[in-house]
């Protein structure tokens, strides 16, 4: 299997610490807002990436953390908490903040049929494990203190900036001058480990006791003390966003391998962005679209997934509504065609399945997870003029890999009807133009197929009677 390396701009054939186990770490989001359909890409990719694993028989530890603490709004250590940032924003307290997209996320996860972690770690549930890895970093001559906070000494690291190729002293241009440092930072690009609970953070909701004073920890720490808690010193694969590179990634290493003296990571895998018209999908731009409005658009979240794979994760990939209809369409017909596969088979007779065929497949996913190879032979296959038998055992395997519920009875799934989206359309535009009699009898139609419509703001939702 080939994945590409960020550390070794290359691609490398995978070789595991241990093998047939794979230790995998990915960066989780922070819970301070909606996960977008961005994030899904994000965790669609890391899925695919372990049911590849999973299928090759592996014994995946997929360990994922939630941020819930010392994120800032620019991943430097500049601004404002992001958590306390979102308390404000929705008048909620910031425990509860993080509760709520907590669940927010994995509902989203859950309808994207991502499979859960096997470790789900809370920032807050592991300052301890965090605190005695400064004291380590400390100890090895790498932290230091000053009145506002603890910092990691980069240039105490000699390769930090091996994984963006950037050097320490490079960042020094990247500081701006508009925002606030400490005056008693030796490095403009030392980062923070610790903040304390005072000056611009003299009030700050979240804060723990520690040797260093009260207060809280910095973003990244969290990353290098819960993978070390749970995959050990050295793992096999972490993954994360593009912007992680160059500061939280180069920043994880530094901390990790400043504290262990061994490799942090073999493969690092970054994915690239969803974006829209152009620009990053992001909770801060405020450019996002969740889950809950691609169903209440009528859009099966599996059409969704199908079209995050046709596109490769190293490139970004431009989201419109008009591709996502599109593909809805193709996974309706894809379910279609299995659906009649099935009805032609009530007992699978003795067949000989096509291993080439599966190789092919396979061999596209372990080249660096071509996902839009893969979709296009799966295309290929299912109007080919195989038996039923080899195209169903063939799909069973696919949709093991891709995860899209092709063979999901229908009714299982939560789909609206094709008819009723457009009797619902049909109802909408009848209202736009006053029909209201038209609206109303497109209303009872609706409803005797066992759904209705709400309205709400120029928008409507359909939804189960
Ligand atoms: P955050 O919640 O911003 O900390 O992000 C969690 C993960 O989702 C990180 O690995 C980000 O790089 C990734 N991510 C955020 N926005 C997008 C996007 N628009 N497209 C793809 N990945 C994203
Ligand atoms: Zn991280």
């Amino acid at each position: 299997m080939k994945l590409y390396n960020t550390l070794t701009r290359k691609l490398e054939e995978f070789k595991p610490i241990t093998a047939q186990k794979l230790s995998f770490y990915a960066c989780g989001p922070t819970v301070y807002d909606f996960a977008h359909i961005g994030h899904i890409r994000a965790y669609v990719f890391n899925d695919t990436l372990r049911r590849l694993f999973e299928f090759k028989g592996y014994d995946v530890n997929h360990v994922m953390n939630i941020t819930d603490v010392g994120h800032l709004s620019d991943d430097a250590d500049n601004g404002e908490d992001k958590m306390e940032k979102g308390a404000r924003k929705y008048g909620k307290t910031v425990w509860d903040l993080a509760q709520y997209y907590t669940d927010f996320f994995f509902m989203s996860m859950d309808g994207m049929n991502i499979l859960r972690p096997k470790v789900v770690c809370k920032a807050t549930d592991h300052i301890s494990e965090m605190i005695e890895l400064v004291k380590i970093l400390f100890k090895k001559g790498h932290a230091y203190e000053t009145k506002e906070a603890v910092y990691f000494d980069v240039p105490s690291f000699k390769d930090y900036g091996k994984l963006s190729g950037q050097k320490g002293e490079e960042k020094e241009q990247a500081v701006r001058d508009d925002v606030y440092a400490d005056p008693e930072k030796k490095h403009p690009a030392d980062f923070a480990l610790w903040f304390k609970r005072i000056g611009k953070f003299k009030d700050h909701t979240m804060h723990w006791e520690s040797p260093w004073g009260d207060g809280f920890p910095g973003w990244h720490i969290e990353c290098s003390a819960m993978s070390m808690k749970y995959l050990g010193k050295t793992i096999d694969i972490h993954t994360g966003g593009i912007d992680h590179i160059p500061v939280h990634h180069e920043n994880e290493i530094a901390q990790s391998e400043a504290a262990n003296e061994v490799p942090f990571v073999h493969y690092w895998m970054h994915y690239h962005f969803l974006q829209v018209e152009g620009q990053k999908m992001s909770k801060s731009l405020g450019n996002f679209f969740t889950i809950e409005d691609i169903k209440k658009r009528g859009i099966d979240p599996m059409a969704f997934r199908l079209l995050l794979l046709q596109s490769h994760y190293r490139q970004p990939m431009n989201f419109t509504w008009q591709a996502l209809l599109a593909t809805q369409e193709a996974y309706r017909k894809l379910k279609a065609e299995v659906k009649v596969l099935r009805d032609q088979i009530h007992i699978m007779r003795d067949f000989m399945p096509d291993v080439n065929l599966l190789a092919t497949f396979l061999g596209f996913l372990e080249n660096d997870l071509q996902t839009p190879q893969a979709v296009a032979l799966l295309f290929t296959m299912i109007k080919s003029h195989r038996t039923a038998e080899e195209k169903l055992s063939f799909l069973t395997d696919a949709d093991a890999l891709l995860g899209l519920q092709l063979l999901k009875e229908e009714e299982e799934i939560d789909v609206i009807p094709s008819e009723v989206i457009d009797l619902a359309k049909q109802r909408n535009i009848a209202k736009e133009k006053k029909e209201y009699a038209k609206a109303d009898e497109l209303r009872k139609q609706i409803e005797s197929k066992g759904y209705k419509v709400e309205d709400t703001k120029g928008e409507y939702t359909i939804k189960k009677l």
